[in-house]
């Protein structure tokens, strides 16, 4: 059955609509809670920012690039906050509450950025809400992205977490099932199918922004760009999977529960298991894909293409742009952090 709705702003338009009987029918897998994920609603919000100062947030700081710890020790409002189950006043309110906290001063500070970075981007997206659809600084308009066939493909093993590299898997697989990867692991992803596998941003950012519970277009669509290295005005990261799975995931815990295929292997080898020798991939019953690209060859490719595109004259010209419409011209950038612009 299709619906006109009367409201002016949407005359004409066609939706898709039930009736009663089919919309309060018996209930329906949709209906069902997902234990994985977080609970919605306003109760909710207000017992997860009550357990954040009860305890576990004190550790924010030291979990937050974690994958496995950030998932406890990091505030976990973002659902809250983009759903509007609870306003950035009252989160920032009950963190001024908590500001004084013997022991609490690094993880508070932390979070206090934080909270002005979601702001900061929200504006920066509603001065400029095109950046949805295309790069904030034109001068990248035209980035040789791969497109093709082959691209389809590798697109594909990113989005289903079949890399080949155990964390970026892991991280996907975490994400399709909780709705939930921290920070650091969502600029991992990002990298990864943009630098790594030369994927447009745009290919990319739909994909994410259906599988996070949080998903927030101020803060998603900025910080697709910033991680694909197409703002200008932005520190360019390319991030090494391997680096950041041992870094982040030194026993690989996180990645055994992701990846149960890789459970059995011995802690040295469970970051890079492409090394195993085929008998030993045979002892260990492996079934697990090779790496879809080598990253030292990706790595060096996507660092030299995207510092020389950097140098065009019309990127700097709209890096100068961006600076002037979106940084205020004062020291708050200092205090609050680095990723203001
Ligand atoms: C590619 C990419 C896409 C992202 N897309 C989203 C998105 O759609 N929605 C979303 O809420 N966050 C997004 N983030 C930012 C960040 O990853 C999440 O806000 C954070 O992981 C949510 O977990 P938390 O609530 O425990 O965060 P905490 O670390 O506890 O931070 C508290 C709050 O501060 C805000 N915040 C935290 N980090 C940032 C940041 N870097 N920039 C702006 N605000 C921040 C969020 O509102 C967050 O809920 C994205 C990051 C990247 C790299």
């Amino acid at each position: 059955m299709r619906a006109t709705l009367a409201n002016p702003v949407l005359a004409g338009c066609q939706f898709a609509s039930l009736n009663d009987a089919e919309l309060y029918a018996a209930p329906t897998e949709w209906c069902e809670p997902d234990t994985q994920m977080q609970a919605g609603g306003e109760t909710e919000a207000h017992v997860v920012i009550n357990d954040f100062y009860q305890g576990r947030g004190q550790t924010y700081h030291s979990g937050i690039s974690r994958p496995a710890d950030s998932r406890s020790s990091c505030s976990r409002l973002s659902p809250y906050l983009a759903w509007g189950n609870v306003s950035l006043r009252q989160v920032y309110q009950a963190l001024l509450s908590n500001w004084n906290r013997p022991g609490w001063r690094r993880a508070l500070s932390a979070l206090s950025s934080r909270l002005h970075w979601h702001c900061h981007f929200v504006q920066k997206f509603e001065s400029e809400a095109d950046m949805e659809f295309r790069p904030v600084n034109r001068g990248y308009d035209n980035f040789p992205y791969r497109t093709g066939e082959d691209s389809e493909v590798d697109l594909e093993r990113w989005q289903t977490g079949t890399t080949g590299y155990p964390l970026v898997d892991a991280c996907m697989r975490c994400l399709h099932d909780t709705g939930y990867i921290n920070f650091r692991m969502r600029a991992m992803l990002v990298s990864f199918v943009c630098h790594q596998l030369r994927i447009d941003w745009q290919r990319a950012a739909p994909h994410l922004a259906r599988l996070f519970l949080d998903f927030e277009p101020g803060i998603h669509y900025p910080q697709m760009q910033m991680q694909a290295g197409v703002t200008g005005t932005n520190t360019i990261r390319i991030y090494n999977p391997v680096k950041q799975s041992m870094d982040q995931d030194p026993q690989g815990d996180f990645i055994r529960q992701w990846c149960p295929e890789l459970r059995d292997l011995p802690t040295e080898v469970i970051h890079r298991p492409w090394e195993l020798t085929a008998l030993e991939k045979q002892m260990y019953d492996l079934d697990y894909p090779e790496p879809v690209v080598d990253i030292k060859v990706s790595s060096k490719q996507a660092r030299e293409q995207l510092w020389a595109w950097r140098r065009r004259p019309q990127v700097k010209q709209e890096s100068a742009r961006i600076v002037a419409l979106h940084v205020r011209p004062d020291r708050t950038r200092s205090r609050r952090g680095t990723q203001e612009a």
